[in-house]
């Protein structure tokens, strides 16, 4: 086995680390206690290429496979501390732009990927419903076939990017069981279509978030994504996908936080010497780093995977359980490490506890992760 980074793939991360602590850096403070999106950062990512790194170049992307993109997108979790703006991208490229390449005719791309990579449209995914949850494809919005048209009916909620969206994925139903799910490309002009307010939230406060509703929401005939029927698949292809591209990121973060307390631990000192010679220290410091390697090499190799065979929802599950819960426990020692200062904001690792916090909960629970990891095993 090969655990070395190509050149290309070494220069792609560290660039990511460089532009998200050039750009993104400033003012996440102030974003975050105001809840607000910045759509000039959006237009500096999508400058940089962020949202086009899985596009292939005949619509302006940079058609990497998603090991680089997962080595990106990890730098910029290092970089940056604008963990809402980041996942913005990484749902905008893994939940919209995947299932565009995928299964997108070439009308339908040709109408919506450069735009998607340059910046102009905004995506969104919406599949969660209030009464469906963690059971994803037991949702119950309605596609009807009427004449040459498609008509939604129903509510999403908890749709990332929905109030700056200016495309939706949808998936509806269209008859019964597996293949019985339908997805659908709706702009965020759709008569029919409307977007609540932006809903408050504990982290990842610089990325909007906010219920959708389809009245009798009327498509046009071409507006189905891929085959009537085909939207589980297509949903669970791209989760594989999401679940990697959303939680690299994470990685970043982590390896920043162990950085950040090693320093401290080395220089704090309270009138004994630095606190990093106090063992109940120095052992947080080396458990942060082999639950940050260890998460690591699960995305990495789950990434890896994607790229060389069909199925990878087990080793995308396990990753995205690893890291998920890794970042949580790594925020948690960050901010005890600190002492009180980590808990005041100005340090800025309180905000990373609280937008760690939906990793578990995004893309799937953790306790959903758990049963797919035990489904292949043939239990639960
Ligand atoms: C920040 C954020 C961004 C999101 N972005 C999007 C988006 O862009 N698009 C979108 O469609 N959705 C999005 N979601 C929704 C997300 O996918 C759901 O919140 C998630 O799937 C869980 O559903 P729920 O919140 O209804 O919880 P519930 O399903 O009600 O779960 C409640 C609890 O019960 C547990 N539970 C439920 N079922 C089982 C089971 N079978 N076995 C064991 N435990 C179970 C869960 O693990 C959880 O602990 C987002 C959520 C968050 C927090």
């Amino acid at each position: 086995m090969h655990f070395d980074w190509t050149d290309e793939q070494r220069a792609l991360k560290q660039g990511a680390a460089d532009f998200a602590a050039e750009r993104l850096a400033d003012g996440v403070i102030e974003r975050d206690r105001d809840q607000q999106f910045s759509r000039e950062l959006w237009n500096a990512c999508a400058q940089f290429g962020l949202q086009g790194l899985l596009t292939p170049e005949t619509w302006h992307g940079a058609g990497q496979d998603l090991l680089t993109a997962v080595a990106v997108f990890e730098g910029l979790g290092y970089g940056a501390a604008d963990n809402g703006l980041v996942f913005s991208v990484a749902a905008h490229v893994a939940s919209c732009t995947v299932p565009l390449i995928e299964a997108g005719t070439e009308a339908q791309r040709a109408q919506w990927l450069s735009g998607m990579v340059d910046g102009v449209v905004i995506g969104a995914t919406a599949v969660t419903e209030p009464d469906s949850g963690s059971n994803a494809l037991g949702l119950s919005m309605v596609a009807k076939r009427e004449g040459d048209c498609w008509e939604l009916d129903g509510s999403k909620t908890f749709v990332t990017n929905a109030p700056i969206a200016d495309l939706f994925v949808v998936y509806a139903r269209t008859g019964e069981g597996f293949t019985g799910l339908s997805a659908f490309l709706v702009p965020a002009d759709t008569q029919g279509l409307s977007v609540g307010p932006s809903m408050a939230k504990m982290g990842l406060r610089t990325s909007p978030v906010a219920q959708v509703f389809l009245d009798r929401c009327r498509l046009p005939a071409d507006a189905l994504l891929g085959e009537v029927g085909s939207g589980a698949m297509l949903f669970t292809h791209t989760m594989d996908v999401e679940r990697l591209l959303v939680m690299a990121p994470a990685v970043g973060v982590m390896e920043r936080l162990l950085e950040r307390c090693v320093r401290h631990a080395r220089s704090r000192d309270t009138g004994k010497g630095p606190i990093g010679r106090y063992q109940g220290v120095s052992h947080r410091v080396a458990d942060m780093e082999l639950r940050l390697e260890a998460a690591r090499l699960l995305l990495y190799r789950a990434a890896w995977a994607q790229g060389s065979k069909g199925s990878v929802t087990r080793e995308s599950a396990l990753a995205k359980l690893a890291v998920s819960e890794a970042y949580v426990a790594t925020c948690r020692d960050a901010i005890q490490l600190f002492g009180g200062y980590g808990y005041m904001v100005d340090y800025e690792i309180e905000r990373e506890l609280r937008d760690a916090l939906a990793t578990t909960l995004y893309v799937g629970t953790s306790e959903i992760q758990r049963n797919l990891i035990a489904g292949l095993r043939g239990l639960g």
